[in-house]
């Protein structure tokens, strides 16, 4: 399989290319250059597959020729040993046709472990056998700098630097990467928000210098393989609730649009998927967008889902590339209105195209507090504020008059943010055993302004 760039520029280049350098050298994110197909009669085998077989089935044909087929399969079966739940992404049911995707199960008990727990393998792996080093940059608003810093730490190939938004993450998301103390860990505390981070991050490898001296490479939603594992637990679920020729409905709490990005691919790879709910908080930029056809940045404003506080959803970018029929020139149209005026409008046929396969929905504070409670009160179940905007989507979008089942994903487990659960519920969710002593460990962190200069300064110093 090759993966060619959302704007036209460079080459095609193999799955091990695309996954070394992130972002494509003409500002583009890669896709493939076509989608793999899987049958109905495809689906009803891969049913009887367990996650880590199903993982191979559904991502060999992605990874094409790039590795050799138990190279792969060794790797997916090492990545999803590291999850403490059998099924790895297991479904709890809430109600008749309501579910609970749990993808929490992980090192660093966020969804963002079943791509990075495969990815820092694919990196290593890649990397051993050219016998190169790079630098992983990262930004995070939380969840993916853990779990990007628990599948590098300790690794020969790389060193990793995370930048995070200074005091808005939870207290859990900010330990669980400051406390990682092997020499190739890096942690930079930015005096500003998570689109400042993640602006910072592609400024450095638009510095062409910067990025060839310090051998740059990413592990953001951007990078094509961190999409890949997400696209795997979509087919789990809809094959685990028998549904390999009826469809089923998604829930999915959306940020960066790199999950739901997922359960895209997974229908465009022939998995029956009914709506895709993009469930946002008040960083409704994609609600609007939906509604309107008018994608325009605003200000970022600080929730209790943290992970979901981001206003450029840069995965947006893979899904203009379909919606204008994979028109590059029109991509770049968008996105130049973006960086000129933080702002572009769609096309009708592009909006009517996604309102296809979407709808969207936006739940405010209280909404997220009440379904985290309401939640309690019909099962007893604790959900994270990620999960709860994603579940109270649910229920606003669900079809009354159907009956396909509706997933959502929960993305968080409920320790993570125990100061909104203990709020809405009364309840302090227990965090795993293996936390326990978290907030004794010495924490390792830089707190660096905003400023392209300083960051680069800071990086340079260290590798
Ligand atoms: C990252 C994250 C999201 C958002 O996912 P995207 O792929 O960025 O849309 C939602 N919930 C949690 C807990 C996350 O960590």
């Amino acid at each position: 399989m090759n993966y060619i760039s959302t704007r036209g520029g460079g080459g095609p280049v193999d799955f091990e290319s695309a996954l070394l350098t992130g972002l494509a050298s003409d500002g583009g994110l890669y896709v493939p250059e076509s989608w793999p197909q899987f049958s109905a009669t495809d689906l009803a085998e891969m049913a009887r597959l367990d996650y880590a077989a199903l993982a191979f089935r559904v991502m060999a044909p992605l990874v094409g020729d790039a590795m050799p087929g138990p190279r792969l399969q060794s790797l997916i079966d090492a990545a999803y040993a590291s999850f403490d739940h059998k099924a790895v992404t297991p479904l709890v049911q809430l109600d008749r046709r309501n579910w609970l995707l749990e993808l929490f199960h992980g090192p660093t008990l966020a969804f963002k472990d079943v791509a990075l727990q495969l990815v820092g393998r694919l990196f290593d792996d890649a990397l051993t056998r050219r016998k190169a080093r790079v630098t992983i940059l990262v930004a995070t608003s939380g969840d993916t700098g853990s779990a990007a810093i628990h599948a590098i730490a300790g690794r020969a190939a790389a060193d990793i630097f995370v930048l995070h938004p200074h005091g808005r993450t939870s207290d859990i998301q900010r330990l669980q990467m400051t406390t990682v103390t092997e020499p190739n860990v890096h942690n930079i505390a930015i005096e500003g928000t998570f689109d400042d981070c993640q602006a910072l991050v592609k400024a450095m490898f638009n510095d062409a210098g910067f990025r060839d001296k310090a051998r740059l490479s990413g592990m953001n939603s951007i990078n094509w393989a961190r999409v890949m594992p997400q696209i795997v637990y979509y087919f789990h679920a809809a094959l685990s609730l028998g549904r390999e020729s009826r469809p089923t409905d998604f829930s999915v709490p959306t940020g960066n649009f790199g999950d739901i990005y997922a359960g895209y691919a997974a229908k465009r790879m022939g998995l029956p998927v009914g709506q895709l709910v993009i469930a946002t908080n008040v960083n409704d930029i994609l609600a609007r967008t939906l509604a309107t056809g008018h994608y325009a940045v605003s200000e970022v404003s600080q929730t209790i889902s943290p992970s979901m506080d981001i206003q450029i959803s840069s995965n947006f970018e893979r899904l203009l590339f379909d919606a204008t029929d994979r028109d590059p020139a029109a991509v770049r149209r968008y996105m130049d209105g973006l960086t000129q005026s933080g702002a572009f409008t769609l096309s009708d046929p592009a909006l009517r195209r996604i309102r296809q396969d979407f709808t969207a929905c936006r739940i405010d504070e209280a909404a997220t507090r009440d379904e985290i409670a309401q939640s309690y009160r019909e099962t007893g179940y604790l959900m994270d504020p990620h999960s709860a905007v994603g579940r109270a989507a649910a229920r606003q979008q669900i079809q009354p008059d159907s009956d396909t089942p509706m997933v959502t994903l929960a993305t968080a487990h409920p320790g993570k943010f125990p100061e909104a659960v203990r709020q809405a519920t009364g309840q302090t969710p227990p965090l795993p055993d293996r936390y326990a002593d978290l907030r004794q460990c010495e924490e390792r962190y830089e707190i660096l302004p905003n400023d392209l200069q300083a960051v680069e300064s800071f990086i340079n110093s260290r590798i």
